[in-house]
């Protein structure tokens, strides 16, 4: 028995944002537009701009998200939000807009003290929305998930609700011509791990894996050329598996390797995706120890064996960062309750998990 929900709107295509206008005109009558701090400048916000006039839509620019988002810039957005009296929100950007865009759209209509934030049960409310992703990995356009800095407990904290999937998304690989390598290679390992986690959770549906398959089908053979130069068509490819990924993990949510990798991004400022690469050669090592059938089921879809597979991303991520064998301690400590960690079908005990850092790093 499953249930399957995704009640996003996907629109797809070059151009689709001025030519799917439309979808924009049901979702209210004043925008706040989320992004980060510059790269929706090099075409998304003026293609955004360009079709909420065109459906005579007011619009309030709130461009100062930043990587991993902390609440005080939630807030900020929120404060903006209730100024300029928008009744919706336009997310563009990476996984730091999209997210922060639910959280305000959430924070909006539901009032929390700081504190109580994080401990999650809000209910299923929040402005609608609409995502542009400018970069293909997160697949947040997808998903009901908000991912914040939390600095209580000083980790990464998810939050969701039915009503943070957003209504509408719009798709277009034009927006990712001109991503940075580092951040495309990281990107996708977070898209790819999106996919293989789904297919090593507890939670995984038919449907999940179904998508999640698709997902490394798509993005495999594209992921591993991520260090050369990339065509438009390899950007669409890229963008398509990591929706399909965020469709999956919508299902399924991710195991371990995100768990483990939040310390990481939290202590170390190590970008999201490129935490969970450096994390998922040893955890493929412990799944194959284990005799985890599902492994089996991301071999299949990549057409390669796990192992290969590890030397791939090792190849994509470099030099690891040094980290000590103290610090690596710490973090498996942090890690083990992480309820993503729960999740996995290859259930890590606290020595395995001290294994996965600590071999990650070399120790
Ligand atoms: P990001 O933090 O959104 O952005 C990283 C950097 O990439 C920023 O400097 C950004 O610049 C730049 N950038 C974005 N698009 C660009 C473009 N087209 N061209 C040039 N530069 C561009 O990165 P991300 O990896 O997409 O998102 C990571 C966040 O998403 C983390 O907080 C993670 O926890 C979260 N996440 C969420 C989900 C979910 O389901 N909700 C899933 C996985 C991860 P600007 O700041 O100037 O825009
Ligand atoms: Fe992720």
């Amino acid at each position: 028995m499953f249930t399957y929900f995704m009640p996003t709107r996907i629109v797809s295509g070059r151009d689709c944002v001025k030519n799917g206008a439309d979808a924009l005109k049901e979702l209210g009558t004043h925008a706040l537009i989320v992004t980060g701090r510059s790269s929706a400048k090099n075409g998304a916000l003026q293609d955004v701009l360009e079709a909420l006039d065109l459906c005579g839509i007011g619009h309030t620019l709130f461009d100062r998200v930043m990587p991993n988002p902390t609440l005080g810039c939630i807030r900020e957005g929120v404060a903006l939000l209730v100024s300029c009296g928008a009744d919706f929100v336009v997310a563009i950007g990476g996984g730091s807009p999209m997210d922060a865009a639910k959280a305000i759209a959430t924070l909006a209509l539901q009032e929390r003290p700081d504190e109580e934030v994080f401990q999650g049960g809000f209910l299923p409310l929040a402005l609608p929305m609409a995502h542009i992703p400018t970069t293909a990995g997160t697949g947040s356009e997808v998903t009901q998930y908000s991912i914040i800095t939390n600095d209580f407990a000083k980790t990464k904290t998810s939050i969701s609700s039915p009503a943070m999937f957003p209504r509408v998304a719009f798709l277009d690989g034009k927006y990712m011509q001109d991503l940075p390598k580092n951040i495309t290679i990281n990107t996708a390992i977070d898209a790819f791990s999106h996919a293989a986690e789904s297919l090593l959770s507890r939670a995984s549906t038919p449907m999940s894996e179904m998508l999640a398959k698709e997902a490394l089908k798509t993005l495999y053979p594209v992921m591993k050329r991520a260090d050369g130069e990339l065509s438009l068509s390899d950007r669409d490819a890229l963008l398509y598996g990591s929706t399909l990924a965020g469709m999956a993990i919508a299902q399924s949510g991710t195991t371990a390797v995100h768990g483990l990798g939040y310390c990481l991004t939290y202590f170390r400022h190590i970008d999201h995706g490129r935490a969970n690469g450096l994390l998922l050669g040893e955890t493929f090592r412990l799944c194959e120890e284990k005799k985890i059938k599902e492994l089996q089921t991301v071999e299949e879809a990549c057409g390669e064996r796990a192992q290969e597979i590890a030397s791939v991303i090792d190849s994509l991520l470099g030099e690891r960062e040094q980290i000590g064998k103290e610090e690596l301690l710490d973090f498996a400590r942090r890690s083990a309750e992480n309820k993503n960690v729960k999740k996995s079908v290859y259930e890590p005990t606290a020595a395995e998990i001290e294994r996965i850092f600590l071999r990650s790093f070399g120790k």
